[in-house]
């Protein structure tokens, strides 16, 4: 017997033998419930005899019997009587289990979200994607038109969605797209460090989401709440049924403020702020600004996150004004990272380590902040230790700037799609999925272990519009299109100059200039130029219409 924990109340398992109905209430169950109904297979002790040694030992016994593929709403209200009434633990079981577990997430539908059920049945080795339109529809069947079919539906309209969008009309005009997206904005986030410095307001970050949409793209206002690849199928929110021939995964990442502690509820108050969420931007340069000296703290989650540069990049721009206005020399500035460095690719650390010097910042590597409370301004941080875990130390602050922890998004973590780290699966080379032909993903959501900026969606953008388009014969030819792990991280050292980071797989350095026009290893004050003035009109009118500035894809012989 190999009993899966679903629930405090509930454990699930393939068919029991007598034996194991006896190895079960040894391992203290009080009651079995039995969803294959008598005579299934030749595998199987029939009900009567699984209840009465069920009370041999000590247990209660239910029948709910259900037909693969036939569940009906009575079968779910019964199954949910059963594990309300009887003596728990309870173990459930059918063939293979996938009954039980699709009848418990049947009646969890409407009070647990589509991708915590999933997440559930995932983590206890049962895949309900097939199902997932059902539970989307608070465990009801599905019975109405699905929504109209495309033949490339892209998730998130983000950065890498709308870019890849663009690429692929870019090549051919010939294609039937759709961008679901359930948000009215569409933000340039790499604009929120300067928001935060006071060097852009934040509407010049922010445009309406429909005016971006390239022409001829259908855009499905809706969040995507499963997938079921095996069904070419997105599931969205109101349960419609959105099918499609190609998929394109590209809806960033999660951040998950809930993971700290008492962060939720003290942010944009009491000198607790975030550059990265578009309202708190502007809280960041109002807390700069009205700084009077005492201490001032900068934190960094564990790898990955968005721009793994932007949580420094805070703290030298906001060391600089006070710099400026005399209020340095007052003020104790500690950067606290959960990973073991100040940067990942060695050879930017020299430079970095100037401005550190230059600014008096502490740096304390292996801090993971974990808990916070904003009116105390207290900050707590679990240290790394050789093995594992350390001790907990605490901080006083007059201001924070807080990163939070990231992951991919919880729809993306309880699906099929994604590899072991909850990213979507992907070749990283390719961007192709590693097991589905028709699907390929970009941005922030993927596996890759490229720096995940938007940088690198500018460089993912025609690799994924080439690969795809030549598999749908769309593009003739014997070459395929390489993303060599491209990013970029403009680290603004000081207003008006920045250390241009340029790498790709493995710490590689790319630079994009010769090193007359910008060396990479050095403060430039042009960098600050193309990150101030060129880079926001290159992300609106050209990356997001397919222009692809210094974007060309390598390509090498497709394998035969
Ligand atoms: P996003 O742009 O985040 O878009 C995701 C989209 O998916 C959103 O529109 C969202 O509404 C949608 N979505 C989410 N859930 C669903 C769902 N369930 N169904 C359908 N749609 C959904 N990059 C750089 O290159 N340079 C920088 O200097 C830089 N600095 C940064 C500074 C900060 C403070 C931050 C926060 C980021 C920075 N970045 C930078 C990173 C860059 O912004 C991201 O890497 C980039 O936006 C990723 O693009 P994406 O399309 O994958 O995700």
């Amino acid at each position: 017997m190999e009993a899966k924990k679903i629930s405090d109340r509930l454990s699930v398992s393939g068919q029991l033998s007598l034996a194991d109905v006896k190895q079960a209430a040894e391992a203290g169950f009080k009651s079995v419930i039995v969803n294959r109904p008598d005579g299934e297979g030749d595998d199987q002790p029939p009900f009567a005899e699984i209840a009465a040694e069920a009370k041999r030992h000590g247990m209660e016994a239910r029948h709910v019997p259900v037909v693969p593929g036939k569940i009906s709403s009575a079968d779910v209200e019964a199954f949910d009587r059963a594990r309300e009434e009887l003596p728990a633990p309870v173990i459930g079981y059918c063939r293979t289990g996938t009954r039980t577990t699709t009848l418990w997430a049947l009646s969890h539908a409407g009070s647990k979200s589509v991708p915590e059920i999933l997440a559930t049945g995932k983590a206890a080795g049962y895949d309900l994607s097939g199902t997932a339109a059902r539970i989307a529809n608070g465990g009801k069947p599905v019975t109405e038109a699905g929504a109209e079919p495309h033949q490339v539906v892209i998730v998130g309209g983000g950065a890498a969605g709308i870019a890849v969008a663009a690429s692929m009309l870019a090549r051919t005009k010939d294609l039937d797209i759709a961008i679901v997206d359930p948000a009215d904005a569409h933000y340039y986030q790499p604009g929120w460090t300067l928001v935060g410095a006071g060097i852009f307001t934040p509407e010049q970050t922010r445009r309406q989401l429909d005016s971006l949409i390239p022409k001829g793209v259908k855009r499905i206002k809706a969040g995507v709440v499963a997938f079921d690849p095996d069904n070419n199928a997105v599931i969205l929110e109101d349960a419609r049924v959105l099918r499609y021939e190609w998929l394109v995964v590209a809806p960033g990442l999660k951040l998950d403020w809930a993971a700290v502690e008492g962060l939720s509820e003290t942010l944009g108050k009491n000198g607790v702020t975030s550059n990265y969420r578009y309202d708190l931007a502007s809280y960041t340069w109002q807390l700069v600004k009205e700084f009077k000296g005492g201490t001032a703290l900068f934190t960094q989650p564990p790898m990955p996150i968005k721009c793994a540069g932007a949580p420094q990049k805070a703290m030298y721009l906001s060391c600089d004004t006070w710099r400026d206005n005399g209020v340095l020399k007052d003020a104790t500035v500690e950067f606290l990272n959960a990973g073991p460095g100040l940067f990942g690719v060695a050879d930017y650390v020299p430079p970095l380590m100037k401005y550190v010097e230059r600014y008096g910042i502490d740096l304390s590597f292996g801090h993971n902040l974990i808990k916070i409370d904003g009116p105390a301004k207290t900050a707590w941080f679990r240290k790394a230790a050789k093995d594992g875990d350390g001790e907990v130390v605490e901080r006083s602050f007059n201001m924070i700037h807080v990163v939070p922890p990231q992951t991919a998004p919880d729809f993306v973590r309880a699906s099929s799609l994604s590899a072991d780290s909850g990213w979507v699966s992907v070749d990283q080379s390719t961007l192709k999925h590693t097991k589905y032909e028709n699907i390929f993903s970009l941005g922030d959501a993927m596996s890759a272990p490229n720096a995940k900026t938007a940088a690198a969606a500018r460089k993912q953008a025609p690799v994924v519009a080439e690969n795809l388009l030549a598999d749908m014969g769309k593009l003739s030819g014997t070459q395929r299109a390489i993303y060599d792990g491209y990013g970029s991280c403009p680290l603004t050292v000081e207003r008006g100059k920045i250390v241009l980071a340029e790498f790709a797989y493995g710490g590689k350095r790319v630079p994009s200039f010769p090193s007359w026009l910008i060396n990479d290893r050095k403060p430039s004050r042009l960098a600050w130029f193309l990150k101030e003035k060129l880079l926001p009109p290159i992300y609106w009118q050209a990356m997001l219409k397919g222009r692809e500035p210094l974007a060309k894809p390598k390509h090498e012989a497709r394998p035969r």
